[in-house]
């Protein structure tokens, strides 16, 4: 690919006032926005009234992203109870359902409003930092059935930046291809899996991804895109590849720039990220769980929780964007628990794990004996590996070092950890 051709797709802004603006004034746009959002969901949206009225708030005691604090957060998992109790949307909706276009369903079943246009800030910028520009061929791989994601969110965002959809939706590789070839596409909205589902496919056709496709531009989400994945998935084809990070329910919540160091916030959410234990916002660099506000009224999310677990920089970004960024997902919170009084999470034991290269898979296992937490990270070597002593102090020093506490190093033969397995497994039974 031509130098400036790559260039020409990692610089540039979607909204360039609005994503480079100074923080004060930023600090500012985002508490008028958030001023907004929550008058008119008080009064438009049933369960926004009755999650402020429950513990006696008023849209006047919300006048910046701070006392967010006050009101508490809804889970994903809340949703499910308070829709059937008061069906279909719980109350969330903030516009009569007679002035909807679509109801979309997710795993759950949660059910969602779809709007007449669905004009989220999040997503188009996301893909225009993630180097979409106007007149870009695009398959989007999502699933189109039921879910928002690709239909809602995604397809319309990619008309507002420009670009020509494909809505081939998830499956039929061989055919993915043939369109991808036929129509010179040059633009991939998928899961990284599925990105390299097609590139195999191609080859297996006879093809080079690189010579005989036209991929230029690939924008992921839905699935984590390790290091290594990214640059084979970017030789194969000889694009670029950014990743993005949401939520069916309240859209994009971060997208990377052309840095490539962390996931800027877009600039119609308001992100915190949260004690899990006392629903207080944490400074940047502490883990919690990402709770997202947005300005949407047709869907008005106020402090909902995804159950992901992440931190916050606010290092500025040598993009120019000064909006805060998420730097990575690690793990879910449900996976998170406390030992000996101390919050640990999965993103500690793959941290702990990527100190250790001979280390193949991973589990940590959190036991009570007598009246004391223990933690034990079960080991499998990778091949050819030979357990020691000296590697087994290394690696329970990392532990100590990363998670700050005590924990145990057990070997276990090849083939005892089941791939995709809990990072943490809690066995401790409380009587
Ligand atoms: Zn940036």
């Amino acid at each position: 690919m031509p130098a400036n051709k790559k260039m020409g797709r990692n610089g540039g802004f979607y909204r360039k006032s609005l994503e480079t603006m100074p923080i004060p004034q930023k600090t500012g746009y985002l508490n008028r926005k958030l001023k907004g959002i929550i008058r008119y969901a008080y009064h438009h949206s049933s369960a926004i009234k009755h999650k402020m009225g429950s513990i006696g708030v008023i849209p006047k005691d919300i006048q910046t992203i701070q006392d967010l604090e006050k009101l508490p957060i809804t889970q994903k998992a809340d949703l499910i109870e308070i829709q059937k109790k008061n069906p279909p949307f719980g109350g969330f909706e903030g516009i009569p359902l007679s002035k909807l276009r679509r109801i979309f369903v997710s795993p759950g079943p949660i059910y969602e409003p779809g709007e007449a246009n669905c004009e989220e800030l999040g997503w188009a910028q996301a893909l225009y930092a993630g180097g979409f520009r106007p007149g870009d061929i695009v398959i989007n791989t999502f699933n189109y059935h039921m879910v928002p994601f690709a239909l809602n969110m995604l397809d319309n965002s990619l008309f507002r930046v420009g670009c020509i959809t494909v809505p081939t939706g998830i499956g039929n590789t061989e055919q993915q291809v043939h369109i991808l070839k036929y129509l010179k596409a040059n633009g991939f909205c998928g899961t990284p899996s599925f990105l390299l589902q097609i590139a195999e496919k191609a080859e297996e056709m006879g093809l080079d991804p690189q010579k005989d496709l036209h991929l230029r531009v690939g924008l992921v989400a839905a699935e984590m895109l390790p290091e290594s994945l990214r640059s084979k998935l970017e030789d194969k084809f000889g694009a670029i590849l950014r990743q993005s990070y949401g939520t069916a329910d309240i859209g994009c919540l971060g997208y990377e720039c052309g840095e490539k160091k962390g996931l800027h916030v877009p600039d119609d959410k308001i992100v915190e990220i949260v004690d899990p234990e006392t629903g207080k916002a944490l400074a940047p660099g502490k883990v919690g769980e990402v709770v997202g506000t947005t300005f949407n009224k047709v869907y008005p999310l106020i402090r909902f929780g995804t159950g992901d677990l992440s931190f916050l920089t606010d290092a500025p970004c040598p993009c120019g964007r000064t909006s805060a960024r998420l730097v990575r997902i690690m793990g879910r919170i449900d996976q998170a628990t406390k030992v000996r009084g101390l919050f640990i999470h999965p993103g500690q034991v793959d941290e702990v794990a990527a100190r250790h290269p001979q280390i193949g898979r991973y589990q940590m296992v959190v036991t009570r004996k007598g009246d004391k937490d223990e933690m034990t990270l079960r080991v499998e070597l990778k091949e050819k590996m030979i357990p020691s002593e000296k590697g087994k102090e290394e690696i329970e020093k990392s532990i100590r070092e990363v998670m700050k506490l005590r924990g145990e190093v057990q070997w276990v033969p090849s083939g005892t950890i089941p791939e995709g397995i809990k990072k943490i497994e809690d066995q401790r039974i409380w009587e």
